[in-house]
């Protein structure tokens, strides 16, 4: 399989795409076709979680032999890595809901999914590139991606990483669990400034030769672990391929039948997968995209127009806090007829007016294919509080902005009515907080406090990865500014350099 680029005619082989994670035109790895055949030949039902991932990622990572992919797989998600056997169970929460539980991995959200596997691709590529150097991961986190990442990466050979995350923009559970990295080849920074500055840094020592001049002098090549990357970004079409298959297993469709999908978005990757699984022929209908109360997705596909100006706000579920949304480039490239001066034409307009507008043409493309609306926190709580009183069902912030959009979109008959699945896309005791809150339990801002009397309440046994974290030592305290960041990375650098040598 072959990936251009979304701003030009560059193209390069998957195990490149892997390494580089961004084109150096600056535009994002596309495949150049979608496989047909797998949802033809491929009888899925009674296939594990792993078997569907082996079949559809190797057409996608077609350098790498299927066996050798099926191994990779298994050490991804195998060996008890997942509290779920299944890797992603279901729960019905209505007869025409189900949730997909996408969080049961290492590190309680759906980005372990991804990240689980992406380290071993990335493995293959510095192989079969013949690559000497070693790899620096730079990584923008609004919050899951950076453990996620941390957890994935840590201890494996040739690899280092270094994690920025908003200082004061993720939840106590998220900084804690980042703080506490263990690992020789880890590093976590604090940055003074929200996720888009921080996917902007990544972004900008990407394309800057200077930076990677001096990276290669230390030894290293840049790549990214952000949704930029394909190891990142095709992995989560796997779980959209299982949830068709297990909704047929459990009776909630028919072979063939079009369901739902509602997907709290931020940096739109998890929506994108879906998008592209749709392109393989999983029958999905209609795409709800679920925003928090920074919601220019929401304005985006209601209106046509992406306007970054406007405030940033921080809110009860910091993952989608997000203004500039990565992966809808990708999403452009296709309902823009892959057309790349399109492309280089909607870049510019952002870069330069930080506003674009689609064709109503495209528009109405668009709206064939994707839906937005948004929540805000007060609605997100009342959320939480209504499906665990009426279902007994515990939503984490970021799943019940899905619930909420899903629910005025039905009331008001403006979803079509198909079954529908909500990805559900972190464990509610990730944000202890605000789900306390939402339970109207006695005030506290001690996030273990809460978790205690949450399990009291819920019995929902706390997972043991939240758990140790009270008494786990916090290595990584600081926090820079932006105008710090390079020092910081080179610094960062050679100091994993240093002890990575000192344990050969
Ligand atoms: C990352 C994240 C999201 C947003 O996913 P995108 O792929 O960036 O759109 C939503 N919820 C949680 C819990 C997340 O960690």
């Amino acid at each position: 399989m072959k990936y251009k680029s979304t701003r030009s005619s560059v193209t390069v082989n998957a195990m490149e795409a892997l390494l580089h994670g961004l084109a150096m035109d600056g535009g994002l790895y596309v495949p150049e076709t979608f496989p047909q055949e797998v949802l033809v030949h491929k009888e899925w039902q009674g296939l594990s979680y792993e078997e569907i991932a082996t079949c559809v990622l190797s057409y996608f990572f077609s350098e790498i032999d299927k066996d050798t992919l099926g191994a990779m797989i298994h050490k991804a998600y195998g060996n008890g890595r997942f509290a779920a056997a299944e890797v992603v169970p279901f729960h019905s929460l209505d007869t025409d809901l189900t949730v997909a539980e996408l969080f049961h991995g290492p590190t309680l959200a759906f980005k372990d999914l991804a990240l689980s596997l992406f380290p071993h691709l990335l493995v293959a590529a510095k192989e079969r590139t013949n690559e000497k150097k070693d790899i620096l991961i730079l990584t923008a986190t609004s919050g899951d991606t950076g453990k996620a990442a941390l957890e994935a990466f840590k201890d494996i050979d040739g690899i280092s990483i270094i994690v920025f995350y908003p200082h004061d923009g993720v939840s106590p559970m998220q900084a804690l669990q980042m703080q506490t990295q263990t690992g020789n080849n880890v590093h976590v920074l604090g940055l003074q400034g929200n996720f888009d500055e921080a996917q902007a840094f990544v972004k900008e020592v990407f394309t800057d030769s200077q930076v990677r001049e001096k990276i290669a002098q230390r030894g290293y090549i840049f790549s990214s672990a952000n949704s930029i990357n394909i190891g990142r970004l095709l992995p989560q079409i796997v779980y959209y391929v299982w949830t068709y298959a297990q909704l047929i297993e459990r009776g909630c469709i028919t072979q063939g039948e079009a369901f739902n999908v509602v997907v709290p978005t931020g940096n739109f990757g998890n929506i994108l997968a879906a998008y592209m699984a749709k392109r393989m022929g999983i029958p999905i209908h209609t795409l709800l995209c679920a925003s928090n109360e920074n919601h220019i997705l929401t304005d985006f596909l209601q209106m046509g127009i992406y306007n970054e100006k406007r405030p940033f706000y921080k809110t009860t579920s910091p993952s989608m806090d997000i203004v500039r949304s990565s992966n809808l480039e990708r999403f452009l490239y296709y309902v823009m007829g892959e057309d790349t001066t399109h492309m280089i034409r909607w870049q510019e307009q952002i870069q330069n007016n930080k506003q674009a507008t689609v064709p109503t043409k495209v528009l109405q493309q668009i709206q064939k294919e994707m839906l937005g609306g948004y929540a805000s926190d007060e609605i997100i709580l009342e959320s939480i509080r209504q499906v665990y009183d009426r279902d007994g069902y515990l939503l984490d912030p970021h799943t019940a902005v899905g619930y909420a959009v899903y629910q005025k979109y039905k009331r008001n008959h403006l979803l079509p009515s198909r079954h529908t699945v909500l990805m559900a896309t972190a464990h509610p005791y990730k944000f202890p907080l605000t789900v306390h809150q939402a339970l109207g339990l006695a005030n506290t801002t001690d996030p273990f406090t809460a978790l205690l009397q949450l399990q009291d309440m819920t019995g929902i046994a706390i997972p043991r990865a939240l758990h140790e974290l009270s008494h786990k030592k916090r290595r990584f305290m600081s926090a820079v500014s932006s105008s710090q960041l390079e020092s910081a990375v080179l610094e960062a650098a050679d100091f994993m350099k240093k002890r990575s040598d000192m344990h050969e």
